[in-house]
């Protein structure tokens, strides 16, 4: 008879949250520690396709993302001046996205992984992993509230800047491949004037974007994105220091976006970094997420690889029985591929994000200019929908 294995998941973001759902469905007790002293929701809208939308189904928590889903509608690219360079229709946009694809809210994503795992695993917040032994056996956490835990597995789901990877597998600085961006997200209260209702609108300036997505009765979210050379100088500057500096002088919304900073409740802020960790178990320590491979928001796939990640580490643990690292291992070979193809999406994408060059910028834009286009979006409609 083999007794109920335990696990210590590091960190409730999308990556801790799935995890200790699908763990909790492989028959594990689990225990989540998260070093925020609340729930993190917030974020921009992410698109959840692939791995990510299989595994939400097998795990029983599509219908309540999908009942998240914002329809993606017009489309709007503005000039510094604020007024519209091009428009690519709702009709036109909903077709790109094709199907078994859902637009989400970071936070939605979230807030459905914690309703789904709140009743079946005790989840503590304000604490951290401050140290951690293990032998053949059992892995042992120190907490910073001063105790000890001990489990069959440790998943470091503490995002880019994992302090349980730093423990166990070495110092940030070793793994981390700077994509020499920074992001900046969070809710805005009020929609800000220059903005039409029902649209997602976005100007990129060189080197810098602002985005901002109607969120009907909830408000609205911004999106900032900047090149620098410094992401640590950034990074330790803070947002409301950094993304003014930064941004102050974009104009269009952004001096209204930039007076509701001061207020947001959580700002989301970070380098767009990847993770090279060339083997992302040792013993009975797993990382998982954004701690182990973060594809980056250009790659735009983060929690849909992080719940497709959770699903299929559940599904190794239950094949694999008590052989903890032979899971682990089987789990590896089965995500790298896909992570290291999300990857290489990524940088590809840099060049291209928020160009400095105004030449790059338009080529940029082009498809989706041509888009725009009443007969390309027609002809496109229609091959995509034949395609479908
Ligand atoms: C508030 C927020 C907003 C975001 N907004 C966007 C967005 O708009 N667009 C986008 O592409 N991506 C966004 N991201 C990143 C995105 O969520 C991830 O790329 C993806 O979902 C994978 O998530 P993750 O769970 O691996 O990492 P994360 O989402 O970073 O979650 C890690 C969690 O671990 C916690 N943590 C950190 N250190 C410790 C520690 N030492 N001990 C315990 N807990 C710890 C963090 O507080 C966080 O809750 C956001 C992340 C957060 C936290």
């Amino acid at each position: 008879m083999t007794t109920t294995r335990n696990a210590l998941v590091a960190g409730s973001g999308i990556a801790g949250l799935a995890a200790a759902l699908r763990l909790h469905q492989a028959g594990w007790k689990v225990r989540v520690i998260e070093r925020a002293p609340r729930r993190r929701g917030g974020g921009y809208a992410v698109s959840f396709a692939g791995i990510g939308y299989d595994a939400a189904e097998r795990m029983g928590i599509l219908p309540a993302l999908a009942e998240r889903h914002i329809t993606p509608d017009t489309m709007v690219y503005v000039r510094r001046d604020g007024t519209t360079s091009f428009t690519v229709p709702g009709e036109t946009v909903r077709a790109l996205a094709g199907p078994r694809n859902l637009n989400l809210l970071r936070g939605d994503i979230e807030d459905v992984l914690f309703q789904a795992v709140r009743d079946h695993a005790e989840i503590t917040y304000g604490t951290t992993v401050t140290g951690v032994d293990q032998d053949g056996d059992r892995v042992r956490a120190r907490l910073s509230d001063g105790t000890e835990a001990a489990a069959d597995l440790l998943v470091a789901a503490d995002g880019l800047h994992s302090t349980t990877r730093a423990r166990v597998f070495g110092p940030e600085a070793r793994f981390r491949r700077d994509l020499d961006h920074m992001a900046g997200v969070f809710m805005l209260d009020r929609l800000p004037d220059g903005v039409a209702p029902g649209t997602t609108a976005s100007m990129t300036d060189t080197g810098r974007t602002l985005a901002v997505i109607d969120l009907g009765a909830n408000g609205a979210a911004a999106f900032f994105g900047y090149r620098t050379a410094d992401p640590d100088a950034e990074l330790a500057a803070g947002p409301h220091a950094a993304i003014p500096r930064a941004c102050g002088d974009m104009a269009w919304v952004a001096p209204q976006v930039l007076e509701q900073l001061g207020r947001a409740a959580d700002v989301y802020f970070d380098t767009v970094s990847q993770m090279v960790v060339d083997r992302w178990s040792r013993g009975r320590v797993v990382l998982l997420g954004d701690a182990a491979w973060c594809v980056t928001l250009f790659a735009g796939y983060g929690s849909a690889l992080a719940v497709g990640g959770a699903d299929a580490l559940g599904a190794a643990l239950e094949e694999h029985g008590d052989d903890v690292p032979a899971a682990l291992a089987a789990w590896e070979a089965r995500m790298r591929p896909e992570a290291e193809r999300k990857q290489r999406l990524g940088r590809q994408v840099k060049g291209l994000y928020a160009p400095k060059d105004p030449v790059r910028l338009w080529l940029r834009d082009l498809p989706l200019r041509a888009a725009s286009n009443p007969v390309v979006g027609g002809l496109l409609r229609r091959r995509l929908q034949l395609r479908a």
